[in-house]
């Protein structure tokens, strides 16, 4: 079958014939239909210092994906050949104090597949049945192929209450915009984003913001002014994994103000400790998703009238995975979409 492959340690991902995947009693195999193109795909694309201490070569990649179960194992029971399912891309281990308690997205031993294992941008890929979401006919396939995003934007945007409250987004990348109709869907007064590239913060507003700033150039601030807001926002959710994104949202905190922190910061990252002390600052870190009950809410929200669509900006045939990196690197994108159905 044809996958993309990480075959050389260094930077580039290759479209190589490999042998289907094999899979065990308790696992189904997937025919792919369609994948999204992750920030973490895009790391490992570049060979960055990440990728090498995590990715093997010879690893095929991808983790976010939709598809068409082609064969289940022995001990699978409940799923059968036919159905539209996507997965859970972290495999847990099932027996360490969290997963026993129920907290899976918290296990201490997760792999990831597609970085630690193979993965999804192939024609067949291979998951625990566990891990397995059954997709309803009515959600659009291409959504369901980016749910793992769109679960890391919902778990992070649906940890605070936020009825009623003024939420900041720093960061407009995929996650970022996903998270927008998400917040005004929980009820969210104003949904201010920051950004520094005005294409990403164009598809914010068409996302639903009701004011996207460009920090580069403009004064969050004084837009925060015009908006009749008095302290500060009630709600942060960190998504740029920016330093300076971070510290201008410690700066406009209010309060007693909540932050929901999925950005990831290089290790070093300094911030005025005080402000957090003085302000009484609540600060959560926010990992993948929950299994099962982050994508149940997202469906949800898509069921009950939530428009997730425009975050997909881009979409390609896998024959052409090429230009889709190529897009996704620009940063001139949203979503990105690979088609591998025909
Ligand atoms: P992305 O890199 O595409 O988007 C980040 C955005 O932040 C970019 O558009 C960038 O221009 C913007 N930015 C840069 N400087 C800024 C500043 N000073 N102020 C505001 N914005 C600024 O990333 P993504 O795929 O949307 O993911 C968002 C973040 O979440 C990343 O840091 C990613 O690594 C992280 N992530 C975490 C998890 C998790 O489980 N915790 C899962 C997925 C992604
Ligand atoms: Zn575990």
């Amino acid at each position: 079958m044809k996958a993309l492959v990480k075959t050389k340690a260094e930077e580039g991902i290759w479209l190589q014939d490999v042998p289907e995947p094999e899979y065990g009693i308790d696992d189904v195999l997937i025919k792919v239909l369609k994948t999204g193109i992750c920030g973490t795909d895009v790391h490992i694309y570049n060979w960055d210092a990440w990728s090498q201490k995590t990715v093997k070569p010879g690893t095929t990649i991808g983790h976010e994906f939709v598809g068409r179960i082609a064969a289940v194992g022995s001990n699978v029971h409940g799923h059968k050949v036919g159905e539209l399912v996507s997965a859970e891309g972290h495999i847990i281990c099932g027996h360490c104090r969290n997963c026993q308690a129920g907290r899976r997205h918290l296990c201490a031993n997760t792999l990831g597949v597609g970085v630690n294992r193979n993965g999804a941008f192939a024609e067949y890929v291979a998951v625990p049945a566990l891990n397995l979401w059954h997709c309803s006919e009515k959600v659009p396939e291409e959504i369901y192929a980016i749910y793992d995003p769109l679960g890391n934007a919902a778990h992070t945007a649906l940890a605070f209450d936020l009825v009623g409250e003024d939420v900041l987004i720093t960061g407009a990348g995929p996650i970022g915009i996903a998270a927008v109709p998400m917040a005004v869907k929980a009820g969210a007064r104003y949904v201010v984003v920051t950004d520094v590239n005005d294409y990403r913060l164009g598809l914010a507003k068409k996302l639903g913001a009701t004011a996207v700033v460009n920090v580069a150039n403009q004064d969050l601030k004084s837009v925060m002014r015009d908006l009749g807001m008095q302290e500060g926002f009630d709600v942060g959710l960190e998504m740029s994994g920016n330093p300076a994104g971070f510290r201008k949202m410690l700066e406009t905190m209010a309060n007693g103000g909540k932050i929901a922190m999925l950005g990831i910061q290089p290790g070093d990252t300094g911030i005025d400790w005080n402000t957090v002390v003085f302000k009484g600052l609540t600060i959560r870190g926010i990992y993948g998703r929950m299994f099962g009950e982050t994508w149940y809410k997202l469906t949800s929200m898509i069921q009950s009238g939530m428009d997730i669509t425009p975050v997909i900006t881009h979409r390609y045939s896998y024959k052409d995975f090429q230009e889709g990196f190529d897009v996704m690197r620009s940063g001139r994108s949203g979503k990105v979409v690979l088609d591998w159905s025909e």
